[in-house]
């Protein structure tokens, strides 16, 4: 794939922003929650552009190549690739917030199956877990942290709007699970979007284990 970059877009910065989701990506990709070519990850360019990975590339191999420059309407700027078809949830998070510069999307097992066992319930709530402390805003394990868990669709104006329907309850939102599909969180940089990523991934977890033990 070959990328032109605006006059505005120095190659320093769109190949930094490559390099760092190229990064993350190979990390969760060994970790095992990237399976056969899912998952998307996308970094804040500029107030305009964000770089998100191409679409079907394997998450433990991207090089810069398969990374590309859209606009926030999730067009491709300076190349005929195609983006992830999940573009329309990463735009979204950078519309709604100028100060949040990197989105992550992966389908681990544990996202995956927590997300089919709340579905009915439509959320998780996460409580008394120190872990919480890791979610930026979120100082003791007394708070209260709530994953929304939306349906999964294959058509993105819809999940688009339940997000948006959420935030305009005026809740916070730091994640939320597809249900059958994955999670999506955020963060003002890659280092911070990964600490949460990471976080949830491991409460998650817990809670998992809670509910298995409880039921032998
Ligand atoms: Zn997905």
């Amino acid at each position: 794939m070959s990328q032109t970059l605006p006059g505005t877009i120095p190659a320093s910065l769109f190949d930094a922003c490559a390099d760092s989701i190229a990064d993350a990506a190979r990390e969760l990709s060994a970790l095992g929650w990237t399976p056969a070519t899912s998952s998307n990850f996308s970094m804040r360019v500029d107030a305009d552009h964000a770089a998100i990975t191409v679409s079907g590339r394997h998450k433990g191999r991207l090089g810069r190549h398969d990374i590309m420059l859209i606009d926030l309407r999730g067009h491709a700027v300076g190349s005929d690739a195609r983006p992830s078809a999940e573009t329309a949830l990463h735009t979204q998070i950078y519309r709604r917030w100028p100060d949040m510069g990197a989105v992550l999307h992966t389908h681990s097992r544990t996202q995956s199956v927590a997300s089919r066992l709340f579905a009915g319930k439509g959320l998780i709530r996460l409580q008394g877990w120190e872990l919480q402390k890791a979610i930026t805003g979120y100082d003791t394990h007394e708070s209260v942290l709530e994953i929304p868990v939306f349906p999964n669709t294959q058509h993105m104006p819809e999940l688009v709007a339940r997000v948006e329907a959420w935030l305009d309850t005026g809740k916070p939102l730091h994640a939320y699970l597809i249900d059958g599909h994955g999670i999506y969180t955020w963060g003002r940089d890659m280092a911070e979007t990964q600490r949460h990523l990471e976080a949830l991934e491991f409460l998650l977890g817990c809670e998992l284990d809670l509910i298995k033990l409880r039921a032998s």
